[in-house]
């Protein structure tokens, strides 16, 4: 019966998808298989106008991941000499139940309005939560961040005062800070036909990750003013302990 298998390989998906991707990663390479499929793709009509839906099966990892192309993909991919593109991390507390601790859902708005401003691009969504750490790291790691007072949610301190980012709470959890792998979402690009691209991002891991698997990419600075004071810890530890490009008058 290989269903008991099965579920302890879903556990350890779900602790640590990085391990699983990276051997599977590594035996692709190996013997040369591709690392994404095309799954189906459709129009589709959106509040920032009518893009084209792909998605894409991961062989690393068995996730799905999604592009929006703006426009007919068949024809605008076709069009523009170097692609505006995010690479957008899926973050569904911030995305789906607007929660305020981080910009990703103003950042991944932003990034639409630019593309269709610009008449064309590409969002790729990365179904890579915490920073590739999985949506189980990212749960305790926000549960170490964040805590009640008076009936309200709050950052955390630690003992001596300080702020309890999310990215002290991996390592502290022995997660990486940062654990993704832009491997896939190259592979994406390249089955799109795009290689040259101007990418939306403050995150130089990222420009390095796409430009190691033979992107080439401009960057393209993207900056959400912070909306709050817990949202504000967040970006000030993304610059600090990540070394994201933010500037100091825009937190
Ligand atoms: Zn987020």
């Amino acid at each position: 019966m290989r269903y008991p298998e099965e579920r302890r390989l879903f556990e350890e998906l779900w602790k640590n998808p990085a391990a699983i991707e990276n051997a599977n990663m590594k035996s692709a390479k190996l013997h040369n298989n591709e690392i994404v499929k095309m799954l189906a793709g459709t129009p589709l009509p959106t509040e920032y106008g009518s893009w084209t839906y792909i998605v894409f099966g991961d062989m690393t990892n068995g996730q799905f991941h999604t592009a929006i192309v703006y426009g007919n993909a068949a024809k605008s991919l076709k069009r523009s000499s170097r692609t505006l593109l995010r690479v957008h991390s899926a973050c569904g507390t911030s995305e789906l139940f607007h929660a305020t601790n981080c910009e990703c859902r103003e950042e991944l708005e932003e990034a639409l309005k630019r593309i269709r401003k610009a008449g064309s691009g590409i969002v790729i969504y990365m179904n890579q939560e915490g920073a590739g750490n999985g949506i189980e790291a990212k749960v305790k790691a926000y549960s170490k961040a964040f805590t009640w007072k008076n009936g309200r949610v709050v950052g955390a301190r630690s003992k001596d005062g300080k702020p309890i980012s999310i990215y002290d709470a991996y390592k502290f959890l022995g997660y990486p800070q940062e654990n993704r792998s832009f491997a896939v979402s190259a592979a994406i690009l390249k089955k799109l036909g795009v290689k040259k691209v101007r990418l939306m991002t403050n995150n130089p891991k990222k420009i390095e990750g796409l430009r190691k698997h033979g992107i080439d990419v401009e960057p393209y600075g993207i900056h959400i003013k912070p909306k709050n004071k817990i949202m504000r810890e967040h970006l000030k530890a993304k610059a600090k302990l990540l070394g994201h490009n933010i500037d100091e008058k825009d937190l």
